[in-house]
């Protein structure tokens, strides 16, 4: 039985990618921070579609609730054989004069330290190491952790930098253990994101730059995830996929 978790699931890239791994034929747990309307209606097109699905409400940046919902997905589902780190924030352009340490924090510990938190406990179950079967995980990076985000968000980018090299090193520590680590990193993708935190509009402006001269899909990136998350990925660890049109 393959057993997905996709963290931030209740919209964006989370939920074209939960989706798509429904529609493959895994049980995906679908994880929301504090959306439940949003996840439910995830769960709802899932089974619809014939498709498995359960909610997993927990902040990823608060450990408790992480192995609360490794837990949950256990006993509910059977233990995980894929992880999908994608739960994200960026808040507004600013320059480093207006960073807060307020700020800072929370970008860190949402996009790195939930990041951590998922894959020790995926790893935990999946590791031949502790009698695990194997897995994949994917973490969800951006273009963002190589270009800099000068002058916009390097708060943002520098903690896809970090998760970069997250899956870099352990890609290596679970290599022979039964476990693949994998990155995307999208570019400018047509999600709320851009709405809620960053600016809006901020995909249509800059699309003209952009080689392929337009923004990406969530659907265009969950294809990506679900593909390294796959056998035909089998010999793919450590690797980086770029998903930014061109960039
Ligand atoms: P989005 O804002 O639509 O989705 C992010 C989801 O993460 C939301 O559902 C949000 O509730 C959830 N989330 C945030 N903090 C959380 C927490 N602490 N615990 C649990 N869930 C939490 O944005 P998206 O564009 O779908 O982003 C998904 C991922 O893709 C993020 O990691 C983002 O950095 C990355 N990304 C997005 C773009 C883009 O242009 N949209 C580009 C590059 C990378």
């Amino acid at each position: 039985m393959k057993i997905a978790l996709v963290t931030g699931a209740s919209r964006g890239i989370g939920r074209a990618t939960a989706l798509l791994l429904a529609q493959q034929g895994y049980a995906v747990g679908v994880n929301y921070l504090n959306n439940e309307t949003a996840a439910q209606s995830v769960i709802d097109e899932i089974h619809q579609a014939g498709g498995k699905a359960i909610a997993l409400k927990a902040d990823i940046a608060d450990e408790a609730q992480v192995v609360a919902m490794f837990k949950q997905l256990s006993a509910e589902l059977g233990p995980i054989t894929a992880l999908v780190n994608n739960a994200g924030i960026l808040f507004q352009q600013t320059t480093i004069e207006n960073l807060s340490a307020e700020r800072i924090n929370k970008v860190l510990s949402t996009n790195v330290t939930g990041y951590f938190l998922c894959c020790r406990e995926a790893v935990k179950i999946m590791s031949h190491r502790h009698g695990g079967k194997g897995g994949a995980i994917v973490n969800v990076s951006s273009a963002a952790s190589r270009l800099g985000a000068p002058g916009e968000y390097v708060d943002y980018a520098a903690s896809k930098g970090a998760v970069d090299t997250l899956t870099t090193g352990l890609a290596l520590e679970v290599a022979a253990y039964g476990i693949r680590v994998n990155c995307v990193r999208p570019g400018l993708i047509y999600t709320e994101m851009h709405a809620s935190g960053g600016e809006p509009g901020r995909v249509d402006r800059v699309k003209a730059n952009l080689p392929m001269q337009r923004g990406g899909q969530p659907e265009e990136v969950a294809q990506a995830i679900s593909w390294l998350l796959s056998d035909s990925a089998s010999y793919a660890t450590g690797s980086f996929l770029e998903l930014a049109g061109g960039r």
